[in-house]
């Protein structure tokens, strides 16, 4: 089959690769309808995640059709309709029958290598290095699903892809970082990032009854879609403001925002010194993150508010105003999503219209297409905000 495999930093190639086999009873083979990049895979494609081996397969987000279940699942059969969340869990440990999905104990083979990095190892995630599992991803013809039987959700003939595709992961990580507010009646929430997981998290807000988001970014395409296909108030924090966190103030008062989501993560972009030499320590591989939105976000968030981080840290930060998280008081919620916890309920909104998650695709592309998409995406050339790709 074609797969679209790293080859090392910023070298994706489509390669023949041998097509995948049920390994383990509880095994299912999707052949798959459509994949997505994720932000997340820009990490994988400019060298921040240790641990990739040149020919690994991309891709986490994807869904299709089972071609072929394993003995051990009897929930599903060849013919059936799956969306399939990014995270592999078992569904029998003690995380994923308290809803933790994403820190299951059994689904990854490598979980010491991540235990320098995380204290513990967390659930694997699908073409996303070896220390998260070394799974083949599925930005490919197909795929192997492993615990099929806890995993997937069946979903309706009649509903497109494009609809559906973004339960696999952006979509319940927007959810989850505005859900993890507490958002009550009334609230402010700004949200740094308007990417595809800062759109989901600014819907998922309004969703949840905050009164107004604040949504921030550089980018001009990225901050019209956060406010004319989101419903966020805008900053362009390059151009609005000269001072971000002071002007967050003064929108709400002088109390800041009630609750603050970092949906940029590691990569963060900055001017300022403190930005630029984080920069520096990045590239000699001193320090994995650039934390500017969180450094802003803990400045900018009111007394006993919540910093939502659905962003990805990978190790240390410097510079980490603690001092000022103990005096407001704030709660920090974090992690990697726990998709299966959320892929039912928001199904059932998309089903009911309440959400078009569709609405933020900007590209879509053959797989073969796929090496000079991720260049695209990485660049956010062209407007590029959220590929989809047609195997
Ligand atoms: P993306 O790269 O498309 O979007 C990130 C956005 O942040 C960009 O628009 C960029 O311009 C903006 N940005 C950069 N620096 C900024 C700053 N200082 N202030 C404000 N905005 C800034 O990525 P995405 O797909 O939206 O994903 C966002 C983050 O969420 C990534 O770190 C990704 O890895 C992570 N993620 C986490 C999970 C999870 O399970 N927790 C799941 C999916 C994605
Ligand atoms: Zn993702």
């Amino acid at each position: 089959m074609k797969a679209v495999c790293w080859h090392g930093v910023e070298d994706m190639r489509v390669d023949r690769v041998p097509d995948p086999e049920i390994i383990n009873p509880r095994d299912a083979i999707v052949r798959i309808t459509s994949t997505a990049i994720c932000g997340s895979d820009l990490h994988l494609y400019g060298g921040k995640v240790p641990t990739m081996k040149k020919g690994d397969i991309m891709g986490h987000e994807f869904m299709g059709v089972v071609e072929e279940v394993g003995r051990g699942v009897s929930n599903l059969k060849a013919g059936d309709r799956v969306v399939v969340p990014f995270g592999i869990a078992c569904g029998n440990c003690w995380y994923c029958r308290h809803d933790l999905w994403s820190l299951c104990d059994n689904s990854n083979p490598n979980a010491a290598m991540l235990e320098g990095i995380a204290g513990y190892g967390g659930s694997a995630l699908f073409g996303y290095s070896h220390m998260y599992g070394g799974y083949a991803g599925g930005q490919a013809e197909y795929v192997r699903v492993p615990f099929a039987d806890v995993g997937p959700l069946k979903v309706d003939q009649g509903i497109d892809d494009d609809k559906l595709l973004f339960l696999t992961d952006i979509l319940p990580t927007g959810y989850q970082a505005a859900e993890q507010c507490g958002i009550r009646p009334g609230d402010t929430v700004a949200v740094w990032g308007c990417g595809p997981v800062g759109q989901f998290a600014i819907q998922s807000a309004l969703l949840l009854g905050a009164e107004r988001v604040i949504a921030i970014d550089r980018f001009p395409d990225r901050i019209a879609m956060a406010r004319d296909v989101s419903g966020a108030e805008v900053i362009n924090y390059e151009t609005d403001t000269d001072d971000l966190v002071e002007t967050l103030k003064q929108k709400t008062g002088g109390r800041g925002p009630d609750h603050v989501i970092d949906a940029v993560g590691m990569e963060a972009h900055g001017h300022d010194v403190l930005s630029q030499l984080e920069k520096g320590k990045q590239y000699l591989k001193l320090q994995l993150d650039r934390a500017t939105a969180l450094r802003q976000a803990i400045q900018a968030c009111g007394k006993g508010g919540t910093v939502s981080i659905p962003g990805v840290y990978a190790g240390f930060i410097d510079k980490f105003p603690m001092g000022q998280a103990f005096g407001k008081g704030l709660t920090f919620k974090m992690g990697q999503t726990n998709t299966q916890k959320y892929l039912r309920p928001l199904y059932e909104h998309i089903v009911r219209g309440d959400i078009d998650p569709s609405r933020i695709i900007t590209h879509r592309c053959a797989l073969d297409d796929a090496p000079g998409m991720y260049k695209t995406f990485q660049e956010k050339q062209d407007d590029c905000i959220k590929v989809v790709l047609k195997p």
